[in-house]
């Protein structure tokens, strides 16, 4: 096994000493938790190995306050991009894998364009641009075009603001040329943190190097990328085993970089062509997701968490309240998915989604339950990344610029997107949430900016 920062035998020893953790200790850390100071590997481990339902309670009480305190009731709105579904890896889990014969194709770039005016109809500004890993097929350069073709279209309304990519690990002059072309966050899954299990899995091609893989993060800051996205799929391995991975891997880049990761996704795994979902023995049950949801809420309160559409409908909305804060809508997983579901074509997808309501349903909901959907782009926009952004959680100035930016974008959205109802919802909410703007110039600015893009005379304002 090769040298890295990942050590299976500690954190092995760190999951069985927790097993015998006593109450005291556990109660020391949620105090610390409910204090927002984050936890030590020690306190995560015996969090996640502890089944008492008086600590639960406490874990998912201190989680749901995190997520109040420091993200207030905003939820940032996202959708996958599939550009290409080539690929050179034998990853055992993905229906992309190629051992699983199927059609493949890559998105010319015309189709990029009438995807992404697709989603722009619903409203996205933020699309997540993925790609199976083939140099042959689908180059850095393919990718380059494709961002270079989203950031060009504008319509009468909206524009794309925000690429983020999740594509396989690269090389550090890679990085950089994705850095040059302006993308939001770099978003890579680990999959699993055990390379045993990590061996197991990935059958063949480039991505089977778990040390390549695990070091992608150190080659993308190097290349200049200063907002990384890391993950695991849950269902691969040792789940408690999975969330010490990242805990370890965001301090690590925390201690090299001076900022870890920007947003944490919790993927689990779901069903696809060319695997069978029950080949898989560590699939994880919901209860013990929720908890790992919530553990990590409180390990790191300042690190975005992300929820895609592989969770149902009832699972997202009960984790929503847990820290999750940043969710897909209306998701495709398929290349040239969004276009094929207006032509009512049948679906050839990576995986199968879960929640695959519309995405104004998702969002109209989400307002019912009392949240802010947030379409804002404005830090990246603004150069607070990496560091900068992270200081600004921190100091918990947040909330006088994320809610600024989260009304004036949910404004303008309802203007563009939204029917009679939904803009009366809007407006009830945002009307709701203005008093919540702590900063007294700031939140005037707001009120004057909201009834400007509601005149719909001018647009574009983010604090
Ligand atoms: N091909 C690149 C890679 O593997 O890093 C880019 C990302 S791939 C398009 C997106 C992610 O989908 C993978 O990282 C994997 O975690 C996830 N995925 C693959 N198969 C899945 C499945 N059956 N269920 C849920 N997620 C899956
Ligand atoms: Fe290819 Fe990524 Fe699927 Fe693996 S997970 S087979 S690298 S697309």
């Amino acid at each position: 096994m090769s040298a890295h920062f990942i050590d299976r035998e500690y954190i092995k020893n760190l999951l069985e000493e927790a097993k015998y953790t006593d109450d005291g200790a556990i109660s020391r850390s949620l105090d610390k938790a409910e204090r927002f100071e984050g936890l030590d590997h020690r306190e995560i481990a015996a969090l996640l190995v502890n089944e008492n339902p008086d600590h639960l309670k406490r874990i998912f009480n201190a989680a749901g306050e995190i997520k109040r305190r420091i993200y207030g009731n905003r939820i940032v709105m996202f959708a996958p991009l599939y550009v290409s579904d080539y690929c050179v890896n034998r990853c055992a889990y993905c229906s992309f894998n190629c051992g699983h014969r199927f059609d493949r194709r890559k998105l010319t770039m015309d189709e990029v364009r009438e995807e992404v005016k697709i989603l722009e109809k619903m409203g996205h500004k933020r699309l997540a641009l993925e790609a199976g890993e083939s140099n042959a097929e689908c180059p850095i350069e393919y990718i380059l075009d494709c961002i270079q073709t989203i950031y060009g279209m504008k319509f009468e309304n909206g524009e794309i603001r925000r690429v983020n990519v999740n594509i396989a690990a690269t090389t550090t002059e890679n990085y950089r040329k994705l850095h040059e072309a302006g993308i939001g966050t770099y978003i890579l899954f680990q999959e699993t943190y055990d390379e045993q299990a990590y061996d197991r899995i990935h059958l063949a091609g480039p991505k089977k190097d778990f040390a390549w893989h695990l070091t992608a993060f150190d080659r993308a800051q190097e290349g200049g990328i200063d907002d990384v996205g890391g993950g695991v799929l849950f269902g691969l391995a040792d789940p408690y085993f999975e969330v010490l991975g990242l805990m370890i891997h965001n301090e690590h880049l925390e201690e090299k970089y001076n900022v870890g990761f920007h947003t944490i996704s919790v993927p689990r795994l779901c069903p696809a062509a060319g695997m069978n979902i029950a080949d898989f023995p560590h699939l994880v049950d919901d209860a013990t997701f929720a908890k790992i949801v919530a553990v990590i809420r409180i390990a790191v309160p300042f690190t975005g968490m992300i929820l895609s559409t592989r969770e149902s409908h009832e699972m997202r909305k009960k984790l929503l309240q847990m820290g999750i804060s940043q969710i897909s809508a209306g998701s495709s997983t398929e290349v040239g998915g969004y276009a094929k579901r207006q032509r009512d074509e049948t679906v050839n997808p990576q995986f199968f989604v879960n929640d695959d309501r519309g995405a104004l349903a998702i969002i109209s909901e989400l307002m019912d339950d009392g949240y802010i959907p947030s379409f804002c782009t404005a830090c990246y926009r603004s150069g607070r990344t990496g560091d900068r952004f992270m200081s600004l959680a921190k100091s918990g100035q947040i909330g006088n610029v994320c809610l600024p930016n989260a009304l004036m974008t949910l404004s303008e959205y309802s203007l563009d997107y939204g029917d009679d109802a939904f803009r009366e919802k809007a407006s009830a909410a945002i009307e709701q949430e203005i008093p919540h703007i702590a900063n007294e110039a700031i939140r005037l600015k707001t009120v004057e900016n909201v009834e400007k893009i509601r005149r719909g005379n001018e647009r574009d304002f983010f604090v």
